[in-house]
């Protein structure tokens, strides 16, 4: 796929729920080279609309810092909260081809009659109680219909941890693409906004790696064409757990810009003597190309 005006589109789209830590600096750089590497146009989208996790100013401090490490978006950045009639105009348009159904299925009732639950965002493994009908119940949140039989299990090629497939129908059921609280899901906005924007290379860290095929479906559904997908490796603390503001993760220290450069550079498997941050910039998105070449996903 190509962007409006046939080149690489790359972004980086971070949750504002604090500032930039290892982790997701390690996703941003690896974003931001694969974007240079590609001659292309790198894209920053702060995804604010899962209002209760966002913390306040956590959108300014991440920019602030994602420039004094020398990541510079080529576009002005744009902010999902604002983008908001965007999902409920794709979300008609699933409704208009009978793709979405209301459902009433509080997270106990589908707790008590559950598949499973998947890690990262706590979706339910839905059994599809409401597709059928509410049965009386008062709708809550909004479902996509997963497709059945051998059509649900999508794949696609990491180019980083190589083939990857799942079955939607068996290891999730039906997804809600608007929650019972009104918020509209990341699944949606994130496939409809990688659509707008002409994204078509998306770089992000491999806890992502399960939400994939989900936007592939929605993007099937939405006549979107799917980008390419490299998902790096997420980055631990010493309990194995991965870096993020639960699990205590240190913000960027921006006094020491080319220091920070130099630790995601590691996580990365890259690493230059270059001594100022333009200059290992410019080394390491030489070098990115050559990294990728001995991956599973080459
Ligand atoms: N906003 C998501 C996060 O910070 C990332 C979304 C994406 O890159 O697709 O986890």
């Amino acid at each position: 796929m190509a962007g409006p005006d046939g080149g690489y589109r790359g972004r980086f789209a971070p949750s504002p729920t604090g500032p930039l830590h290892m982790g997701s600096l390690v996703t941003a750089l690896a974003s931001w080279l694969d974007a240079r590497a590609h001659g292309g146009q790198w894209l920053v989208r702060i995804e604010d609309i899962d209002y209760p996790r966002c913390v306040r100013d956590a959108d300014e401090d991440i920019l602030r810092t994602l420039e004094r490490l020398g990541m510079t978006p080529d576009e002005p950045s744009v902010w999902q909260s604002r983008r908001e009639s965007l999902y409920a105009d794709a979300l008609r348009r699933l409704e208009a081809v009978g793709q979405i159904y209301p459902c009433g299925c509080s997270r106990k009732e589908i707790a008590d009659s559950l598949v499973h639950v998947r890690e990262r965002h706590q979706t339910l493994g839905y059994p599809g109680t409401c597709r059928h009908g509410l049965n009386g119940k008062l709708p809550r949140a909004w479902r996509v219909r997963v497709p059945d039989g051998p059509a649900a299990t999508i794949c696609f090629d990491d180019r980083w941890q190589g083939r990857q497939c799942q079955n939607l129908e068996t290891e999730l059921g039906d997804f809600v693409l608007r929650r019972a609280d009104g918020l509209w899901a990341y699944q949606l906005a994130v496939v409809v906004d990688d659509g707008l924007q002409g994204i078509t290379h998306i770089v992000r860290g491999a806890d992502l790696l399960d939400s994939t095929p989900r936007q592939i479906h929605l993007q099937r559904l939405l006549g979107i064409p799917s980008p390419a997908y490299l998902h790096v490796p997420v980055v631990v603390n010493a309990d194995g757990e991965k870096l993020s503001k639960q699990s205590g993760a240190q913000a960027i220290d921006t006094s020491a810009p080319l220091d920070a450069l130099r630790a995601a550079g590691a996580h990365l498997g890259l690493k230059n003597g270059e001594r100022d941050v333009q200059g290992w910039l410019r080394r390491a998105s030489a070098d990115w190309m050559q990294r990728l070449a001995a991956l599973p996903g080459a």
